[in-house]
């Protein structure tokens, strides 16, 4: 353990090295900065950035960069040497409030969605004092926001401040009607569980499809998947061990306490769990997370896969999007208590979040929405597409005292016999978490389990903090002016559980009967990314972000487009691949195993001797190749179309229409042959090969 402490947080510039390292006053007009959301002063900025430097210096930094979030999801960071000539053909190490607050990196190149022409190419990064600056290879690393000349959002962590501050604005609001004068903050929380799949470098460098993509584009189903469950919680490979270990290390090091690991259902999958935090730390924290995951993997000869759906027979990775609100005096304003039914505060809450989400479905539905995560939703694995919410039975049927005016134990009861659940196969134990529903209240937290594991988890968090304001800013605005609050408040829980009670739902959400059900109740089925990127810019949503001051119409234009820019993109990237796999690799290797096959037939006849398996075997892989060849042509027939349209959207539509069935078409003709062609010809490495090369 004292190694632990020792290690912990050791590369953070955390409070506790700001309170130790800056003046008194500084310290405190810092921390006001950082809760009260004041303007940095540039003679603070000053006395920060050289204790910043001082001590990272100390920790052996000869670099500094503003590491920040553009849009492409992943952190970009530019370092630039602390080293300024001092005149004399001699250095000294500077670092000025003005460099710690302002950069300006050449960014022309990411992507922007049309909000910059080149001749104002020169976004600038601000630092984000609200999350610790860290070391990482030598380089401090100053977390950052980005925007235009012009004030456009061009990154992930402005909206997400925002949005942060919108909640803390509305939920005060609220608290102070319930005489919580006490509480001067509120943040919304985030823990984000992240899994993962691990496997052999060796073998990972033999598959190009990995290595372009992040996931297999072919590969036949080995005779063990996942069905034996062997892998999930099971005993830690060694291997696996060593790396989890070095891993855990390397992210107390930067402040990040990783609690729990495990392994996950699929083999070769695990599963990390940080310790919840303020959703901008979370957030910049769970970047960092899979940058180290990554870099740790590779010292172990392994290679971290955070792709979506890796492989095509096993589950596909996700993250878990804990999600909560807190109060500076220490109350999560989602903890029910011991008597729920009783506790006004939280089912305001409860309730502001069901309509939330009831009226949002499509925007927490566009924030997880991706390429890579379309394999996953809906596909008996994960959530559906489908956005509802799982309260438990207790829960439930507390709201359905409230909305029929009973009381608590009559509305369970009459529940009870009436059997009014839709589907039996629910367990009545109410503390049983339901890990099929995408919005789960689990205690005093929502998990929020729609997102794909390479996503950045700021869009989905500026979503449910705005939507969440929203409400709240609505149901405080009602509050205020009620004449009577008692009975304004039970008429406005009331009203808001008639409305919108569609949205709960605690069966099966992988079985058919909920998706018909789910359509009878009037939700949303965005299946795909094609079908969600649209209702970006409806009017609801326009309408929404404005209010809130997170996006401004033209900002919300431009990120439907990158969205459809990057699926365009990824399908780009993964046709090509296929193409060249199948031309370059996968037919040769067939027609080498066609030839040696007709050989053998021939040189068999010559001596008399029929060859029954040898021609059957021949004709099927004839066929299948013909099948092949035909199904690739279509491909790039397809291929050729959808390059040449031009809009995003069109493109993402014949992409959903056209090219992703031609794929599945090319993929299966491959996989059939992979069965039948001699493994020792065949130029890729198996599933088996794959999923268990890290087996020791
Ligand atoms: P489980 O029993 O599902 O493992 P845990 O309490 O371990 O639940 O939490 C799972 C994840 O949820 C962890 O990453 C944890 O940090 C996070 N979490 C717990 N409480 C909160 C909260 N109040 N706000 C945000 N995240 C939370
Ligand atoms: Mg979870």
């Amino acid at each position: 353990m004292n190694r632990i402490s020792e290690l912990f947080g050791s590369m953070s510039f955390n409070d506790e090295v700001m309170r130790e390292k800056l003046p008194k006053e500084i310290y405190k007009s810092l921390h006001k900065t950082i809760e009260e959301g004041t303007d940095l002063d540039i003679t603070v900025a000053n006395v920060v950035a050289n204790a910043m430097k001082d001590w990272a210096i100390e920790k052996g930094a000869t670099h500094y960069t503003h590491w920040f979030q553009p849009m492409t999801g992943i952190t970009a960071e530019k370092h630039d040497s602390f080293l300024t000539p001092s005149g004399n053909g001699k250095v000294i190490m500077e670092f000025s409030g003005k460099e710690l607050i302002k950069g300006e990196p050449d960014a022309s190149s990411f992507p922007s969605g049309g909000l910059r022409s080149t001749f104002e190419a020169r976004g600038y990064t601000t630092w984000d004092p609200t999350s610790y600056a860290f070391i990482k290879d030598d380089s401090l690393c100053i977390p950052t926001v980005f925007c235009s000349y012009g004030g456009q959002v061009l990154d992930k962590k402005t909206p997400l401040l925002r949005s942060m501050e919108r909640v803390n604005e509305q939920t005060l609001r609220i608290l102070k009607l319930f005489g919580m004068n006490d509480v001067t903050h509120v943040s919304s929380t985030v823990g984000a569980e992240q899994e993962y799949f691990l496997i052999d470098r060796d073998v990972y460098n033999k598959r190009k499809d990995l290595m372009l993509t992040g996931r297999t584009m072919f590969g036949t189903k080995p005779p063990k998947c996942q069905e034996l469950d062997d892998h999930y919680f099971g005993a830690i490979k060694p291997r696996v061990m060593a790396f989890m270990k070095e891993l855990n290390e390397e992210l107390w090091k930067v402040g990040i306490y990783a609690k729990t690991e495990h392994n996950e259902a699929a083999p070769a999958q695990h599963e990390l769990a940080p310790v919840f935090t303020t959703t901008n730390i979370a957030t910049d924290q769970n970047q960092l997370t899979m940058e180290i995951m990554k870099r740790v993997a590779i010292r172990h000869n392994m290679i971290c896969l955070l792709h979506e759906k890796p492989f095509g027979c096993v589950n596909g990775s996700g993250k878990h999007n804990n999600w909560s609100l807190s109060t500076n005096t220490g109350v999560n304003l989602f903890n029910p208590g011991k008597n729920p039914a009783d506790n006004k505060l939280f089912l305001l809450f409860l309730c502001a979040v069901i309509k939330a989400v009831d009226e949002h479905q499509d925007l927490l539905r566009i924030s997880v929405a991706s390429a890579g995560n379309d394999h996953r939703l809906g596909a008996d694995e994960a959530p559906p597409a489908i956005v509802s919410i799982y309260l438990g039975e207790q829960l439930t049927d507390v709201l359905a005292s409230i909305e029929h005016d009973t009381d608590y134990t009559e509305a369970k009861a009459q529940r009870m016999s009436t059997g009014v659940h839709v589907l039996a196969d629910f367990r009545k134990d109410t503390s049983d978490r339901n890990r099929t529903s995408p919005f789960a209240f689990t205690g005093n937290k929502f998990e929020f389990r729609m997102l794909g594991s390479t996503l950045s988890i700021a869009e989905p968090n500026i979503v449910l903090n705005t939507i969440a304001a929203d409400v709240f800013s609505e149901f405080a605005d009602r509050l205020e002016k009620a004449q009577d609050f008692e009975h304004e408040l039970k008429a406005l829980l009331k009203e808001t559980i008639r409305d919108h009670k569609r949205i709960i739902f605690n069966g099966n959400n992988y079985s058919q009967d909920w998706v018909e059900l789910a359509e009878k109740r009037g939700l949303l089925n965005l299946k795909t990314t094609a079908d969600a990127a649209p209702h970006y810019t409806d009017e609801k949503n326009v309408a929404l972000f404005e209010r809130q001051r997170i996006f401004t119409s033209s900002e919300l234009e431009s990120r439907r487009d990158i969205m459809l820019e990057h699926y365009n993109n990824v399908y780009h990237i993964e046709i090509e691949t296929m193409l060249e796999m199948v031309h370059r690799d996968i037919l040769p290797a067939v027609f080498t195993y066609s030839a040696d096959l007709a050989q053998m037939i021939e040189a068999k006849q010559a001596i008399g001797m029929e060859d029954a398996a040898g021609k059957g075997v021949l004709t099927k892989v004839n066929k299948l190749t013909d099948e092949l060849y035909r199904n690739t042509a279509v491909l790039e027939d397809v291929n050729a179309v959808f390059n040449s349209i031009a809009n995003p959207m069109e493109r993402a539509n014949y992409c959903r229409d056209h090219a992703i069935s031609a794929m599945d078409a090319t993929r299966k003709a491959v996989d059939r042959l992979e069965d039948l062609v001699d493994a020792k010809i065949w130029p890729y490495p198996s599933y088996s090969d794959l999923l268990f090369s890290v087996d020791s």
